[in-house]
């Protein structure tokens, strides 16, 4: 299996050969399928939003069998989304986990209005979704300088993956024993519906020749 690094650099090159439109043409082809029956190893795992202007496999310029996908309205974090990741961390051995968000993010907007007196749903099960979204725009807002506007929602879309990106890091006791002893690496990252680009939060490769990360697992 690769490490977090090079996970990372394959998707920063296939997001750039995705906003050249310089896409590969043969993502779905039939030898590849059938290469994979016999098993998979997924180089990074992706936890993003079910929005459909945000498939991770397309934005990524990745084939069958490379990403363990798991996507859901807002790129929240509850249990089965912790044991998503769980499973195929440990599972496939794979090193890198990306939390992705992305601009004009419905599930952030709901809550936002919500926050802000509008509409609250009658759904309990749609709740729920917010619920996990509202306590860091909450945060947010609550500062001595709350942004607002357009800001506000940029600001509200990274500060819930930020909290994704931290309760996949400290919610689990395997994550967290994979994250000290296999370096594994869980990073945030925003998608912008306008330019096709994935931000990543962190320079990972800088932070590692820091030791910010624990460089053990990273160089292997
Ligand atoms: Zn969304």
């Amino acid at each position: 299996m690769i490490n977090a690094v090079e996970a990372l650099t394959r998707l920063r090159e296939g997001n750039r050969r995705f906003v050249a439109g310089e896409s590969s043409s043969a993502l779905s082809s039939s030898a590849r399928r059938e290469e994979l029956v016999a098993g998979q190893e997924p180089f990074a795992i992706i936890l993003g939003c079910s929005d459909s202007r945000v498939p991770a496999e397309l934005v990524f310029d990745q084939s069958f069998g490379d990403l363990f996908v798991i996507r859901v309205a807002g790129n929240i974090v509850a249990p089965s989304q912790v044991g998503s990741v769980e499973f195929a961390a440990s599972r496939y051995g794979t090193r890198l986990v990306v939390v992705m968000g992305h601009t004009q993010c419905g599930a952030i907007l709901a809550t936002l209005e919500e926050l802000q007196g509008g509409a609250t749903s009658q759904s309990r099960n749609l709740r729920s979704i917010v619920d996990r979204v509202r306590p860091s725009v909450e945060t947010l807002m609550s500062g001595r300088r709350p942004p607002s506007g357009d800001d506000l929602v940029r600001d509200a879309v990274r500060a819930n993956v930020r909290a994704s990106v931290n309760h996949l890091r400290h919610g689990s006791e395997l994550l967290e024993k994979l994250i000290q002893e296999t370096s594994l690496l869980v990073v945030g990252a925003e998608y912008s519906l306008e330019t096709g680009v994935v931000d990543f939060f962190e320079n990972v490769p800088v932070a590692a020749q820091q030791g910010l990360f624990g460089t053990a697992g990273l160089v292997r």
